[in-house]
């Protein structure tokens, strides 16, 4: 998943923990063949490939997480698009290189899910323009959590945290304790927060991450389907809730959004706290985790 993937777990015997951590390693990276943009082979790849040409049958699973992703797209007014890889793939943040601007609007113009057509006859995907992409990044990392908390769950693990790139999920407490989780400090080292937590997820996107600088613009790895641009109001986006893949979904959506629209939409939203950096670090809570009488 291009990402550091974290595993830690309370099990009485090492031998049975050592187990069920290769079947998490091993749950993530069956998800990475099937979802990678990167490896030729995955689904996702021949979707990208062919899809502009023809309806692509996939299978049940990378299917529900396209439509879950079309959830978001809806309920975030299209700030959440994997089809933002129209114009994200043209970007290589590793080596510094950005499309020209006649090739930036050409594939901005290209971002919108709702020129990708899901046939639940068949799972299959078909794009109505040439040139579309799509990428899971925003989404497939919380799946992936999740998945591999189920398995542990299954294994009757009560104590672990699973943590891919800015995915966490917790669960159970630290042994009679919460688990104590922090928010990067999105200009620096360490963390501007540190929070107590059990059983929860929480993500967090940010501006720092994959990013390069040019001509005074930081160029990194969130578009905003929109403007065909990265945001720059906000440094970082953290979202709680039980969940991953949408504290995952969610972190994204709100990152692009900015700090009113993602206040909003994050206090609209049943069961999910959020925690926003704005531009001149200043810091912003979802309604749920402010005392009223403070306000
Ligand atoms: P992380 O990669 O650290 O988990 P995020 O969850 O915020 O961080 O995901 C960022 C990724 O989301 C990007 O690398 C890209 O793959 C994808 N992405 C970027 N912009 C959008 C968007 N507008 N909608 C959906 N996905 C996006
Ligand atoms: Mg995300
Ligand atoms: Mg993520």
């Amino acid at each position: 998943m291009g990402t550091r993937v974290y595993v830690e777990l309370w099990w009485q015997n090492e031998a049975r923990a050592n187990e069920l951590m290769q079947q998490v390693m091993d749950e993530m990276e069956r998800i990475n063949q099937l979802m990678s943009p990167y490896k030729t082979r995955s689904e996702l790849s021949a979707i990208n490939r062919l899809a502009s040409e023809q309806a692509v049958p996939v299978s049940a699973e990378l299917f529900r997480l396209i439509q879950t992703s079309v959830r978001y797209s809806d309920v975030s007014d299209g700030a959440f698009d994997i089809t933002f890889a129209s114009l994200g793939s043209e970007y290589d943040y590793r080596n510094k290189i950005k499309p020209t601007e006649s090739q930036r609007k050409k594939a901005a113009a290209l971002i919108n899910y709702r020129d990708m057509v899901l046939l639940p006859a068949d799972n299959s995907v078909r794009f109505r323009k040439k040139g579309m992409r799509i990428d899971l990044g925003g989404i497939a990392k919380g799946y992936a959590v999740d998945n591999a908390i189920a398995i542990l769950q299954a294994a009757g693990v009560e104590s672990a945290i699973v943590t891919a790139g800015g995915d966490s999920r917790i669960l159970g407490d630290h042994r009679g304790r919460p688990w104590l989780l922090g928010i990067h400090n999105p200009r620096g080292d360490g963390q501007v927060l540190k929070l107590p937590l059990e059983d929860v997820s929480i993500s967090t996107s940010g501006d720092y991450e994959r990013y390069f600088e040019a001509d005074g613009v930081r160029y990194h790895h969130i578009i905003d389907p929109h403007k065909g641009a990265s945001p720059s109001e906000l440094m970082s986006a953290s979202v709680l809730t039980d969940k991953s893949i949408d504290a995952d979904a969610l972190s994204t959506t709100l990152f692009v959004l900015g700090t009113d629209k993602a206040l909003k939409l994050a206090n609209s939203q049943p069961g999910v706290s959020a925690i926003l950096i704005d531009r001149t670090g200043k810091v912003y809570y979802s309604s749920d985790l402010v005392d009223p009488a403070m306000q």
